[in-house]
């Protein structure tokens, strides 16, 4: 089997090249040929996480004059559905929904080929109330990018890999792909000995990143058949053989860390229990909208205490309720046991970020749950929400369609993301949701 064909499709000026030309890097398209594709049309090769792709531009058809313009369209659309394994079918967010889009649509719906419906020249955040027009056709999934200044496309793409079958392997295996994990906590709550045990005695392969204060390393390693990232890890490795308490704790060197991550092991010492600067690193995690993990350490030396472990128990509850959404694993990182579990929460919070969760359950779910509690009136004024849309992953944006965005109190919101949690899960993820006026 060959590789992989993609095939942007979509009426003219919808962006196609453009998103064409950002795929492949500006690179000229390779004139080869592929079989069963015709000549009229662009193509390139692509390398994107390490899965090798053919990408092919229909915008190359030549377009009949102007009446036949949509009979055009649905013949490139046809051929690309036969032709090709994937289609990202870009509309134009300026613009709006139009008839044609709608036409071609209906014969996409038709179509066992994986069709992903883009929304192309959301350039910005402000452009994002665009989007509302494209609900109308009740697609599951929208993607929202800007062709012309990158936003959202590499998104779309990992999105668009992933779902190919092919790529599944490789995809575990890319260094790129594989979660990327800091361990962060205040000094002596064991960030050395658990990182130690984490990575075991297995032969690693180290990386250096430029650009980074003192050269952080960053080690890869191999757990059941999935690579994980380790960042800034060799010099906690080294720190288990040196004098203790000679390394001062350096919080921009955590910061760093968490900059480059995807999810944040925060350790904790069971044994003295929380103290402020511990809030202060989750607060930070929490700002990067990072995948946040807490391990309450040294729960060995409170075997026999179960006084304190309510105490410690009953210390994270009040201290955390800003990151509750965070599991907690009470553990000892001086003990293999504690390794299998640590695996599986970075898996269950990775996964949480990538969730995407359809905009057909999200508005089951609005239904839902409105009905349950009412949205209370604004100055006299029903408030009402639209439609609820995830428009990005990492960490997940929704955004609600409404009336009066300012109608919306606190306690709504706050009501809404808990029901959102608890209905799709989204453990040790924030989760954003913005209110934009539907036009
Ligand atoms: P095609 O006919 O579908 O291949 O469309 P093109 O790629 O030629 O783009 C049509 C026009 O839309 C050009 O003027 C592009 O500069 C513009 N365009 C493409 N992508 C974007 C985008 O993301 N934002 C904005 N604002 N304009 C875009
Ligand atoms: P770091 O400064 O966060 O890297 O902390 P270290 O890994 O250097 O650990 C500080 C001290 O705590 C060392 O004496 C470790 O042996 C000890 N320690 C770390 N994890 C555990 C644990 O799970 N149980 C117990 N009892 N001691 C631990």
């Amino acid at each position: 089997m060959g590789d992989p064909i993609i095939a942007i499709i979509g009426r003219p000026n919808v962006g196609k090249s453009r998103l064409f030309n950002r795929l492949l890097g500006q690179r000229k398209a390779i004139v080869e040929d592929i079989p069963g594709i015709t000549r009229d049309r662009n193509y390139g090769q692509c390398e994107f996480l390490g899965c090798s792709l053919k990408v092919v531009d229909t915008g190359g058809l030549d377009l009949r004059p102007e009446g036949k313009l949509l009979s055009g369209v649905m013949a490139q659309t046809r051929h690309a559905l036969e032709e090709s394994d994937l289609l990202l079918f870009l509309m134009d967010g300026r613009e709006g929904l139009t008839p044609a889009d709608q036409e071609i649509v209906q014969l996409l719906r038709k179509s066992t080929t994986p069709v992903f419906y883009v929304v192309n020249k959301i350039d910005g955040l402000r452009d994002e109330a665009r989007l509302y027009d494209f609900h109308r056709l009740g697609m599951e999934t929208l993607y929202p990018i800007s062709a012309e200044h990158g936003m959202g496309v590499a998104e779309l793409l990992e999105a668009a890999v992933r779902s190919l079958p092919s790529a599944e392997e490789a995809l575990s295996k890319n260094p790129e792909t594989c979660p990327r994990i800091a361990v962060v906590g205040r000094p002596n709550v064991g960030k050395s000995t658990l990182v130690n045990t984490l990575l075991g005695e297995q032969r690693l392969l180290t990386s250096s990143e430029p650009g980074t204060t003192r050269d952080a390393i960053d080690t890869m390693v191999e757990y059941r058949k999935q690579k994980y990232l380790f960042i800034d890890t060799a010099g906690l490795r080294r720190r288990g053989r040196v004098e203790r308490g000679v390394e001062q704790f350096s919080f921009s060197r955590t910061l760093e860390s968490l900059e480059r991550c995807d999810l944040a092991l925060l350790l904790l010492d069971g044994s003295e229990g929380i103290v402020d600067q511990d809030t202060k690193i989750a607060g930070q995690i929490l700002r990067r909208g990072r995948g946040c993990i807490l391990l309450v350490n040294k729960w060995d030396l409170l075997t026999r205490k179960p006084e304190a472990q309510a105490r410690v128990r009953a210390s994270l509850l009040r201290h955390f309720v800003f990151v509750s959404h965070a599991p907690a694993l009470f553990c000892s990182a001086l003990s293999q046991k504690a390794v299998p579990g640590i695996y599986q929460l970075i898996q269950k919070v990775m996964e949480a970020t990538r969730r995407r969760i359809t905009t057909g359950q999200l508005n089951k779910f609005l239904q839902d749950v409105m009905q349950k509690k009412a949205i209370p009136s604004f100055r006299g004024r029903p408030v009402r929400i639209y439609y609820f849309t995830q428009v990005k992953t990492r960490p997940p944006l929704f955004v609600a369609f409404t009336n009066k965005p300012r109608g919306i109190p606190p306690a709504y919101r706050r009501y809404l993301e808990n029901q959102l949690r608890r209905t799709f899960g989204f453990d040790g993820v924030s989760i954003q949701i913005r209110f934009r006026q539907k036009r």
